[in-house]
C-alpha cells in the first residue's frame, strides 16, 4: 500500500500528456504533409506490409491523422497498434521522415483516451497497481534483487544497474549473468528494488507515456537518494527507445536530480572491459532497432567480437525481429499482432541462419528480440542455439 500511495501522489495529470501529444502530432503531421513525395520507398521496406499488404507506413500516417481529428475507426487502432516502431520506414525515406514517431504519438493519444486494444488496457491496470510495466509483484522483485545484490560490489556504489522487466519476470539467469559480468569489471555498482526497469515497455511499446515517466522518474529519484552518478541501462531495447523518446517529447516532465546523472549502456561497459573477447565465428548477431537506429549506440556490442558477422541491415525486410512496438506483449493470441510477430521473426531468423554457412548460434543484445527468435525457432524447427549475448560473453570470460 505504501508503494501505491507514493506512485499515485507523484502522478502528472493525463490531461497534460494529451494536450502535449495533440500539439506534437499536429506539428509532425504538417511536416510530413509538406515533405512526403509519395514515393512509397517506406512502404516497400516495412516488415508488417510484407505480411499484410494494407499494414504499411503511409496508411498508418492516414490513421494518425484521423486520430487527431477524432474520426478514427477500429481499423485505425489495429493499424497503429501493430506498428513495430522499428524505424525501417524512416531509414528508407529519402527525407528521413519519422513515421514511427507519428505512429507513437497517435497511439499514445488513443491509449490516454481509453481507446487502446482491450488486452493492453488490462496490462495498464496491472502496471498502475504494481508500478512496473508487466505488473510484477513486489515479492518477486524483492526476491531477485536480494539474490543479485549479493553479487554487487560491497563498496559504496557509484553506479546503479537497472535491468529490464523481462530479466525480473522471465530471464532471471540473464540478469544474474549480467551481474556476474559487472562483478568481473570491478566497478562499484548495485541494484535496487525501486529500479528494475526504465519504463520503456509501458512508455513506448504499450504507449502510455504517463506511466513510463512515473517509472523513469522513480528510478532517477532512487539514484539520487543513493548518491549514484551513473545509471547502467540493461538489455531491454524498449528502455533505450524510451530514454530517447521521453527526452524528445517530455523533457520538462522528467525528474531533474540535484546533480547530473549519466546513463550508460551495459554493452558499452562490457566493450570497454572485454573488447574483442568473443572469438567465435559461428555466432550470428541480430542488430536491434532500439539500440542502433533509435539510440545510436554505434553497435558497441559488435566490438565484443573478434571477427563479427556483420548484421544484415542493408536489404529489404532485414531490420526487424518482429517483437518491437509491443507485439510480443500482446495477449490476444489469435490477433493480427501475433500473426505479424511470428511471420516477421521467422523471416528474420531465417536470414540470420543464412548469413553464413558456419552459423550454429543466434544472439542479440536485446532480450526481447531473443524472445521473438526463441518462439520463431519452434515454428521453423531451428536446431541450433539461441542465446543472450551476455551469456556467450560470460562463458568466454570464465573460460579464459
Ligand atoms: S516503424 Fe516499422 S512497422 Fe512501423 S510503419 Fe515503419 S517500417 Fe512499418
Ligand atoms: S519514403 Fe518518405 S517521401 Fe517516400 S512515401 Fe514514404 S514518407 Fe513519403
Amino acid at each position: 500500500m505504501k508503494i501505491l500511495s507514493r506512485w499515485v501522489k507523484r502522478s502528472i495529470s493525463q490531461e497534460v500528456f494529451r494536450k502535449r501529444i495533440r500539439r506534437l502530432l499536429r506539428i509532425y503531421l504538417n511536416i510530413y504533409d509538406d515533405i512526403c513525395m509519395r514515393c512509397n520507398l517506406c512502404v516497400s521496406t516495412c516488415p508488417s506490409h510484407k505480411v499484410i499488404k494494407d499494414f504499411n507506413p503511409r496508411k498508418r500516417v492516414d490513421s494518425a491523422r484521423r486520430v487527431l481529428k477524432r474520426e478514427y475507426k477500429r481499423g485505425d487502432i489495429d493499424l497503429l497498434f501493430t506498428c513495430l516502431l522499428c524505424g525501417s520506414c524512416k531509414i528508407s525515406c529519402p527525407f528521413s521522415l519519422d513515421i514511427p514517431e507519428i505512429v507513437y504519438l497517435a497511439r499514445s493519444l488513443l491509449a490516454l483516451e481509453g481507446e487502446a486494444p482491450e488486452d493492453l488496457v488490462k496490462i495498464y491496470f496491472k502496471a498502475e497497481r504494481e508500478g512496473n510495466s508487466f505488473g510484477i509483484s513486489r515479492e518477486k522483485i524483492d526476491k531477485i534483487i536480494s539474490e543479485t545484490s549479493k553479487i554487487a560490489s560491497e563498496e559504496k556504489p557509484r553506479e546503479l544497474y537497472v535491468p529490464g522487466p523481462l530479466d525480473i519476470s522471465l530471464y532471471e539467469d540473464v540478469f544474474i549473468n549480467n551481474c556476474e559480468l559487472l562483478k568481473e569489471m570491478r566497478i562499484r555498482w548495485t541494484v535496487s528494488s525501486e529500479a528494475v526497469e526504465l519504463g520503456g515497455n509501458i512508455g513506448i511499446d504499450m504507449s502510455r507515456p504517463d506511466l513510463g515517466l512515473k517509472i523513469l522518474n522513480n528510478v532517477l529519484r532512487e539514484a539520487e537518494k543513493m548518491n549514484i552518478k551513473k545509471i547502467i541501462i540493461g538489455d531491454c531495447g524498449a528502455d533505450y527507445k524510451w530514454l530517447i523518446y521521453s527526452q524528445r517529447f517530455f523533457p520538462d516532465l522528467i525528474y531533474k536530480p540535484s546533480y547530473n546523472i549519466e546513463f550508460v549502456s551495459i554493452y558499452e561497459l562490457f566493450m570497454r572491459s572485454f573488447s574483442r573477447y568473443i572469438k567465435r565465428r559461428d555466432v550470428a548477431i541480430h542488430d536491434p532497432c532500439s539500440m542502433t537506429r533509435t539510440a545510436d549506440l554505434e553497435r558497441s556490442y559488435l566490438k565484443l567480437f573478434e571477427k563479427p558477422n556483420k548484421p544484415l541491415n542493408n536489404g529489404l525486410y532485414t531490420l526487424c525481429c518482429g517483437a518491437g512496438g509491443g507485439l510480443s506483449i500482446r495477449r490476444d493470441n489469435d490477433s493480427l499482432s501475433k500473426k505479424l510477430m511470428n511471420e516477421i521473426s521467422c523471416l528474420r531468423l531465417r536470414q540470420l541462419i543464412r548469413s553464413s554457412e558456419d552459423i550454429k548460434m543466434i544472439t542479440s543484445p536485446c532480450i526481447k528480440c531473443l524472445t521473438a527468435f526463441l518462439t520463431a525457432s519452434l515454428y521453423i524447427g531451428y536446431e541450433y542455439e539461441i542465446e543472450p549475448l551476455s551469456n556467450i560473453l560470460l562463458k568466454c570470460v570464465k573460460n579464459v
